[in-house]
C-alpha cells in the first residue's frame, strides 16, 4: 500500500479528510467464515496483502476540486492481484454465488443493453465487438450474444454464457491491438486503485467511434461513512467525480443519471454514465453532472433505504455503537 498526497482523479491538492476508519485482524478462522465477506476480506487484507496483523487505518478523503472521495492509503496492482488470487484460492466467489445466487439478472442486463443501443446504435458491417471488463460470470453480456462478439476480462472462474469468451484476468492480458466498439465497466471502477489510469487503458482498446458504459454505486452519498472493510470499495463516486474521471481519461460523457436500480441482490443508488472516445459520435451531456455536495445533501436518497429493516438496523448500530 502507499499513501497519495494528491487526488487520484484530478491530481488536485485541496483535500479534506472526512472520516478515519480503523480495522483489526479478524482472527485465524477464515475457513469458518467463507460466506462472511467482511471477515474474509479483512483476513485477506492482513494475512496476505499487508502480511502484518497490526491495526490498519484508512482516511476517507474528499477532493474539493472534483468531488472525488477515496480511501487512503491506496493499494498497488500487486496488492489487488493478491486479493483476487486469495479469493480464488479460498473459493469465496463460487461459494457466494452458490449460497447467495444473484437474481433478476436478465432485467439488469437488458437495462445496460438498451442504454448501449440507445447511445451506440451500431450501423456498421458485421458483428461489433463488446468487452465486459470485470464482468464476473458474464451475465450482462447475455443480450449482446445474439448480434455482438462478446469478450470478458475478470479474475473469476465461471461457466460463461454461450457466445462469451474470457480474454484474460486483467487489462495486461489484452493485446495492444485488441479493439472494441463498446466496453462495459459495471461496478468495477469503485474497486480499482487508479481509476483514471484504468479508463485510459480501456479507452486505448476502444475503436475510434467506440463508447464506454460505466456503472458505479453512488458511494459519495453515504457509503464512505459506513465502511465494513477497506479492501473491496476504494472509490466513492458522485456524478461529478465519475464524469471528471472519464474526462481525465480523454472520454466524452454523453449521458449521466443517478437511479435507484437493481444490481445483483438488491436495488441501490447507482450512477450510469455513457461516454464516447470521439465527441463527434453522438450527443454531448444534456445537463451538468450533480456535484458531490449536491448528492450528499439529497435526503430523498434515504427514502428507499428507510423501508429496509436490515439497513435501518445497520445504521442504528453504527450510530449507537451497540
Ligand atoms: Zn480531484
Amino acid at each position: 500500500m502507499f499513501r497519495v498526497e494528491s487526488c487520484p482523479v484530478c491530481a488536485g491538492k485541496s483535500l479534506r479528510v472526512l472520516k478515519t476508519h480503523a480495522f483489526s485482524f479478524p482472527g485465524d478462522k477464515v475457513q469458518e467464515h467463507l460466506l462472511d465477506y467482511r471477515y474474509f476480506a479483512l483476513w485477506t487484507l492482513f494475512e496476505r496483502v499487508l502480511q502484518d496483523r497490526s491495526d490498519a487505518v484508512f482516511d476517507l478523503t474528499l477532493c474539493e476540486d472534483c468531488g472525488f472521495i477515496y480511501s487512503n492509503p491506496r493499494f498497488t496492482d500487486e496488492d489487488m492481484a493478491t486479493k483476487y488470487t486469495t479469493f480464488n484460492e479460498l473459493g469465496t466467489p463460487e461459494l457466494g454465488a452458490k449460497h447467495h445466487p444473484p437474481f433478476n439478472l436478465e432485467g439488469r442486463a437488458k437495462r445496460g443493453y438498451d442504454l448501449v443501443n440507445k447511445y451506440y446504435p451500431f450501423k456498421g458491417e458485421g458483428r461489433p465487438k463488446v468487452l465486459d471488463f470485470g464482468g464476473g460470470a458474464g451475465y450482462n453480456l447475455a443480450p449482446f450474444t445474439r448480434d455482438w462478439e462478446c469478450g470478458l476480462v475478470d479474475y473469476g472462474r465461471w461457466d460463461f454464457p454461450e457466445g462469451v469468451t474470457k480474454l484474460g484476468n486483467d487489462h495486461r492480458d489484452l493485446s495492444p491491438d485488441q479493439a472494441f466498439q463498446v466496453i462495459l465497466l459495471l461496478h468495477t471502477l469503485e474497486h480499482v486503485p487508479e481509476p483514471v489510469a484504468l479508463l485510459k487503458t480501456l479507452a486505448d482498446h476502444l475503436e475510434d467511434d467506440g463508447a464506454m458504459y460505466i456503472e458505479v454505486p453512488l458511494g459519495a452519498f453515504g457509503e464512505w461513512k459506513f465502511m465494513n472493510e477497506p479492501l473491496m470499495h476504494l472509490n466513492f463516486f458522485s456524478e461529478e467525480s465519475v464524469c471528471t474521471a472519464a474526462r481525465e481519461a480523454g472520454l466524452h460523457p454523453a449521458h449521466v443519471e443517478t437511479r435507484y436500480q437493481w444490481v445483483t441482490h438488491a436495488k441501490l443508488w447507482c450512477i450510469n454514465l455513457v461516454a464516447y472516445k470521439n465527441p463527434d459520435v453522438g450527443p454531448a451531456l444534456g445537463r451538468r453532472p450533480l456535484t458531490t455536495r449536491e448528492q450528499m445533501g439529497k435526503l430523498h436518497y434515504y427514502l428507499p433505504y428507510a423501508a429496509n429493516p436490515r439497513v435501518v438496523k445497520k445504521v442504528l448500530r453504527k450510530v449507537t455503537g451497540c
